[in-house]
């Protein structure tokens, strides 16, 4: 099969590009505004320097549209490159997918569910999302990106699955993200306090990257011409608890601080997996604990 990764140098892109390309044809494709050309050295990939805001002519039998900065680290900083990537952008993939009838695996996000009211979130719910907020930027435009993808299935017949990512963690994901896994191994391993974004009673679900990677698979070998899933771990927790585990793996007791909580961050999240779990007898294997002894040692190499 001929496979185009977008987003292919990024964090789960790259795991997607390693474990596919010894069986397949790949394609990475990435323009490096927060992937890294060196997360796919040395793989048996075609590497292209692209953006996907700007129309391509590749074919191929599958896209996997993994592009787009997804920290809320990286909102403030390029929130226009963000809204065009998952408009215009996801416009281009969709055309290109009509033009060669490849199938897609569109990376959506439970973000799409907001600061969410039902609990835990299932495929059904519609969300609760602010337009205006710092979140916006992504929030809305990956809603968008749904919703094209759904008009593309209804009116041109391209074969497309929503697969809504829920809090992924594992080996390449950039030391510097931003987001809560790196932050407070980067901070437990240089000995800095973790930064504790309100009290740290909020919640997440964290999935491995592996696992995620499983999913992505079973989604395009299936044959569903068009659905949407959630994907990630059900096992929730505080994030004040995933820093204790982070402490107790690395045998520090390193120092709490508190810092403001941020606007419009989601108070719980935990997806309801029970229908990836249905139709394709998928769920996740890797516990916790051992997936993030598996990325500590990742970032104290020095591939991080
Ligand atoms: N967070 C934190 N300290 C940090 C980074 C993040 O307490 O140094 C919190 C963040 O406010 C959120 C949770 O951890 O409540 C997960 O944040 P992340 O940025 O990883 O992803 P999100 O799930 O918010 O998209």
């Amino acid at each position: 099969m001929k496979i185009l990764i977008t987003g292919g140098a990024g964090f789960i892109g790259s795991n997607l590009c390693r474990s596919l390309c010894d069986q397949h044809d790949v394609i990475c494709m990435d323009n490096l505004i927060t992937g890294k050309k060196s997360n796919v050295d040395g793989l048996n990939v075609q590497f292209l320097k692209q953006d996907i805001r700007t129309p391509f002519d590749i074919k191929c039998d599958i896209i996997f549209n993994m592009a787009s900065p997804a920290s809320p680290a990286d909102f403030p900083k390029i929130p226009l490159d963000i809204l065009e990537t998952n408009s215009f952008g996801v416009k281009n993939v969709l055309e290109n997918a009509k033009k060669h009838n490849a199938r897609v695996i569109h990376a959506s996000t439970s973000e799409t569910y907001g600061d969410p009211l039902e609990h835990p979130q299932k495929e059904s719910y519609f969300g609760n999302v602010n337009t205006l907020g710092p979140r916006a930027c992504y929030d809305e435009s990956k809603r968008f990106a749904e919703t094209i993808c759904y008009n593309y299935h209804h009116k041109f017949g391209t074969e497309i699955i929503l697969a809504r990512i829920f809090n992924t963690y594992g080996e390449r994901m950039r030391k510097n993200d931003g987001r809560v896994i790196p932050n407070f191994i980067t901070q437990v391993l240089k000995n800095q306090d973790i930064t504790i974004h309100g009290d740290g009673s909020q919640t997440r679900s964290f999935c491995y990257v592996s696992d995620m990677v499983d999913a992505f698979t079973k989604l395009a070998f299936s044959d569903i011409k068009f659905d949407v899933f959630n994907v990630g771990n059900p096992e929730e927790l505080t994030v004040k608890k995933l820093a204790t585990i982070i402490s107790t793996i690395c045998k520090t007791d390193t120092k709490l601080v508190s810092k403001p909580f941020p606007q419009d961050d989601p108070k719980k999240r935990k997806p309801d997996i029970s229908k990836i779990k249905k139709i394709l007898d998928w769920e996740p294997k890797i516990k916790l604990n051992d997936g993030l002894k598996k990325t500590i040692e990742w970032f104290k190499s020095d591939l991080a």
